[in-house]
């Protein structure tokens, strides 16, 4: 039997479509990677997912698994070369089970975060990975892409969020660690192997997750701060004052909030333009009264220190959501603005007043007129170090030009300071080059291994990684 005729028997023919328009499978989020599959199949269980995986080991079909694709690093396209097969998860969509007493809720990978976060609420627990992606992006995505978000501060990645996984193996076997379990010594630690392996080892095909309880309250504050460096000493009195309460700590640059205010004129903003601004996300056990008393305080505190020039406290959900939509609205305000160079990196939270201020003068000099856009998780050390080209400038053809050459600027800068070129976003194929040549050789070594041994016929998404 040929290939689409066993894909066809195992899912029902109208899950595999191998026609028509396949833009939303096909073409990656940030439109930079198009490519064309073999044909889109569409599982609706593990036992079919492992059929399929065996169907293509048999036909040496390579498979790319898709959740929600809103991966940003062109690992959930295709290639161009029309031989892949794109395994869509959406339709494995639910939520298998919920251990209240546990803490912990099993999904299939396939499921919404949004929808895996609604179903946590409706129990009074909460699931806290959260993203601007979350109405879209899958469990499964975001366990293969080891997801951070805006709650990493407290809570952790998405690596730190799952007990246990059930994976199809690259010969189409079922690996059920589908445990709850909070302590497990017994071996290699599979499930770490696959969490952030971006569908190079295996497939995804469920997950035990970890809950906590929902907060009483929560509160959120934006303060002006003068420079990285004050917004650092202020996280710092934050997490002393607040403690494990603290669960988000972002920074907006100026020019960034600037970019905003150009294209979302509608967007209130609390406070006047200024150098930086810090979004403080506060949850409380006890009550609102609580969370708003701790909050004030500390932000009296930091006024009295002379750290925050100014702040405003959001009074209600309303104000609060307004002040995240702020944060959210600074890629979007980016893509208006123009193409632009995207960087997602990591370093040392001591370390980041001094890369940024280094970094930004190397561009300037090599580079004049380009414009830094820096934002990003700053309680997690990770930055999203963007370049805009210079203004009159033809963006699509200063990219074409300058984009590696800035590229390289930056991560060397990044690699001086300790840091790392990818902090939550992944490898796929857009920073695939830069894996082989920043990590170290003997790093590379033991990741083929494990992709040979795991993965023998190298037909898990395929040029992605390394
Ligand atoms: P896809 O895009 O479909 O796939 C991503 C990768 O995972 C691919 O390599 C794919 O092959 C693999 N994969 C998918 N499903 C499976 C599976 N079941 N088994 C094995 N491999 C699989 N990321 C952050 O970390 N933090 C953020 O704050 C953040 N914000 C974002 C905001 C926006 C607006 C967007 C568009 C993206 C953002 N991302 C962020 C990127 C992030 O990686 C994704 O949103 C999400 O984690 C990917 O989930 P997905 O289901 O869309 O995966
Ligand atoms: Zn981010």
């Amino acid at each position: 039997m040929s290939w689409l005729a066993e894909v066809r028997a195992i899912v029902g023919a109208a899950n595999v479509i191998d026609g028509g328009d396949l833009a939303a499978y096909e073409l990656d989020w940030r439109k930079r990677f198009r490519g064309r599959a073999l044909a889109v199949v569409r599982p609706a269980s593990t036992e079919e997912v492992a059929a399929v995986v065996r169907a293509c080991a048999t036909h040496r079909v390579p498979i790319v698994a898709q959740g929600g694709n809103t991966g940003l690093v062109g690992a959930s396209v295709p290639d161009a070369s029309g031989t892949q097969a794109l395994l869509s998860l959406t339709r494995m969509n639910r939520v298998r089970a919920i251990d209240a007493a546990n803490l912990t809720m099993t999904v299939d990978a396939g499921c919404v975060l949004q929808a895996v976060q609604e179903a946590a609420a409706a129990q009074d627990l909460l699931f806290p990975l959260s993203l601007a992606a979350e109405g879209s992006c899958t469990l499964g995505g975001n366990l293969a892409t080891n997801a951070g978000g805006t709650q990493v501060l407290r809570y952790g990645n998405a690596r730190e969020l799952c007990l246990g996984l059930e994976v199809v193996s690259a010969a189409g076997e079922i690996w059920n660690g589908l445990t709850g379990l909070r302590k497990d010594n017994t071996g290699y630690d599979l499930r770490h192997l696959f969490i952030g392996s971006e569908g190079t080892l295996g497939v995804i095909t469920g997950a035990t997750l970890k809950l906590y309880p929902q907060p009483a309250a929560g509160g959120t504050a934006l303060a002006a701060v003068a420079s990285l460096d004050v917004a650092i000493a202020l996280l710092q009195l934050a997490q002393a004052r607040l403690g494990a309460s603290l669960t988000g700590f972002e920074v907006m640059g100026g020019y960034a909030l600037g970019l905003v205010r150009r294209h979302f004129p509608q967007l209130a903003q609390p406070l006047p333009p200024g150098e930086w601004t810090v979004l403080l996300e506060q949850s409380d056990s006890e009550s609102a009264e609580h969370a708003h008393a701790l909050f004030e305080a500390l932000l009296e505190t930091a006024l009295e220190r002379g750290l925050i020039a100014d702040a405003a406290v959001a009074t209600s959900v309303e104000q609060s959501k307004a002040m995240w939509h702020l944060r959210e609205s600074i890629p979007m305000a980016q893509s208006i603005e123009g193409p632009n160079i995207k960087h997602d990196i990591a370093l040392p939270i001591s370390a980041i007043g001094a890369f940024v201020t280094s970094t930004d003068a190397a561009l300037l000099r090599s580079f004049p007129g380009v414009r830094p856009v820096n934002f990003g998780h700053l309680g997690d050390g990770n930055l999203h170090y963007n370049v805009q080209p210079p203004i009159g400038a033809d963006a699509a053809a200063y990219l074409g030009e300058h984009e590696h050459a800035v590229n390289t600027l930056v991560f060397d800068a990044v690699a001086e300071f300790g840091g790392s070129f990818s902090a939550e976003h992944g490898i796929g194929a857009l920073k695939r080059d830069e894996l082989a040549q920043r990590k170290s050789p003997v790093a590379l070594s033991l990741m083929r291994s494990i992709k040979h041994a795991l993965d023998p016929l190298g037909l898990m998404n395929p040029g992605r990684m390394l």
